[in-house]
């Protein structure tokens, strides 16, 4: 668990350094299934002043069994989303500036560019409801589907994972294609790629990146 409170401070204080957000804003959580543990960054504190043992440790309700600061304000739908997916074992929640842009034009995130795989087809758009709230959650768990990102209107961005590394990897990852949607906007008119070159795309995620074990081949 202390390895996973140190993972928790490394990928919020990453939040802040690759300026997927500002301040206290957004969250991360942990999620061992095993151990119907979830564990949660605090809220409303800097990253940048935050400790390991700042870090909150919930049981799969959301109920606070360790730690001395209060949860997120978003642990509700952190638990509604492992709820709803067993897939889902880390997530990351920004504020990232162009992904944002977007949520507060209520545009989804078509597939513009070959990276919005990160999500799945496109980056879906759940529709407004105030932060930290029980409607929120229900926003997001009604419109997520099988993607590993959703648009919050008027919000942010929230990414999902097997693992934090992979969640903060989808998050930078869609932060960039929002960045890359909102300039072809700007000039005109964005190409989009069809459901099939994104089905190829998908097939080739699933090993892109495997590198060969000690002992197997390249090739
Ligand atoms: P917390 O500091 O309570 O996690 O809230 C930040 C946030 O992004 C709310 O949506
Ligand atoms: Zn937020």
């Amino acid at each position: 668990m202390i390895q996973d409170r140190e993972e928790l401070l490394h990928y919020g204080r990453e939040m802040i350094a690759r300026r997927l957000t500002t301040g206290s804003g957004g969250n991360l959580s942990v999620c061992a299934r095993a151990e119907k543990r979830i564990l949660v960054t605090p809220s409303g504190m800097e990253y940048l002043s935050m400790t390991p043992a700042d870090m909150v440790a919930c049981d799969d309700r959301g109920t606070v069994v360790e730690g001395g600061r209060r949860p997120s304000s978003e642990l509700g739908f952190h638990v509604a989303l492992y709820r709803h997916r067993a897939d889902i074992g880390a997530i990351v929640h920004t504020h990232s500036v162009y992904a944002t842009t977007l949520a507060c034009l209520h545009r989804e995130i078509p597939p513009v560019h070959y990276l919005v795989g990160f999500a799945g087809h496109k980056v879906p758009l759940a529709p407004y409801a105030t932060f930290g709230t029980p409607a929120l959650a229900d926003a997001i768990i009604g419109t997520i589907g099988s993607s590993n990102a959703i648009l919050l209107a008027n919000h942010g961005l929230v990414a999902v994972g097997p693992d934090l590394k992979s969640a903060f990897n989808v998050a930078e990852e869609i932060e960039l294609v929002a960045r890359i949607y909102y300039q072809t906007l700007l000039v005109g008119d964005p190409k989009i790629l069809s459901a099939d070159q994104m089905d190829e795309v998908l097939l080739k995620f699933k090993d892109y990146g495997r590198q060969p074990a000690a002992g197997e081949s390249g090739k």
